[in-house]
């Protein structure tokens, strides 16, 4: 999952960035509401944090502009505490949640966690396909209730398809969800940690689709 963070502090920008690195997604980072409008309109995020209270642009038209051209990627906005007018404005033109300011960061994990699942259709954290299973919350992975160890991009790759288990995900749009813009993105890495992932499950829940990429479901005696 790749998210945007688009807001002016820079020290609360490093906070959110770093926070949401840890728990396992590829982060891009804005700083004005020019760049963080334009990063949104050309790459594909899954969700996105912005602030309201931004140089160049004000967040509530970012959200406007990026809902008009027809982006509805979840988004969440921070706002100030008690402007409980931010908060209609913002949902009004096209947020999906907001955080107050000042926030825990566990708090603001857990409203993408919720976005990010409701997004793709799941009701529950804890994702799962046949013996595999997926806590969003911690990170963590267990197969037949076996812990296993895998790598952030490992990681990222499997919360990727599992949240869109049982439809054909193509090489470009993993590349496009699983790296930030910084990284130098190579399709053929994908097959590389596709076949790391399948070694380390152990079971065959990744299924190649020929010239189109790669669909997750349950092995076939699990179906
Ligand atoms: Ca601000």
């Amino acid at each position: 999952m790749r998210l945007l963070v688009v807001e002016d502090d820079p020290d609360l920008n490093r906070q959110i960035c770093s926070a949401l690195t840890d728990a396992g997604y590829a982060v891009d980072k804005a700083f004005d509401g020019e760049e963080g409008l334009f990063l949104g309109e050309s790459e594909p995020y899954d969700a996105i944090v912005l602030d309201l209270g931004l140089p160049k642009m004000d967040g509530i038209s970012v959200l406007e502009s990026w809902r008009r051209t027809g982006k509805s990627m979840p988004v969440l906005i921070l706002t100030a505490r008690d402007r409980w007018s931010d908060k209609v404005q913002g949902f009004d033109a096209g947020a999906d949640d907001y955080v107050a300011k000042p926030f825990h960061m566990e708090e603001v994990l857990a409203r993408l966690r919720a976005l990010l699942r409701r997004a793709s259709g799941h009701a529950s954290s804890e994702l799962t396909c046949g013996p595999v299973r997926l806590d969003a919350r911690s990170s963590r992975v267990t197969v037949d209730g076996n812990p296993i160890r895998l790598t952030s991009h490992e990681y990222r790759l499997l919360a990727y398809l599992m949240h869109h288990s049982g439809r054909v995900v193509s090489r470009t749009e993993l590349v496009e969800h699983l790296y930030d813009q910084d990284f130098d993105r190579d399709s053929n890495t994908i097959e590389v940690f596709v076949g790391r992932l399948r070694k380390k499950l152990g079971i065959d829940v990744i299924q190649t689709v020929r010239g189109l990429g790669y669909r997750l479901s349950p092995p076939a005696d699990a179906r």
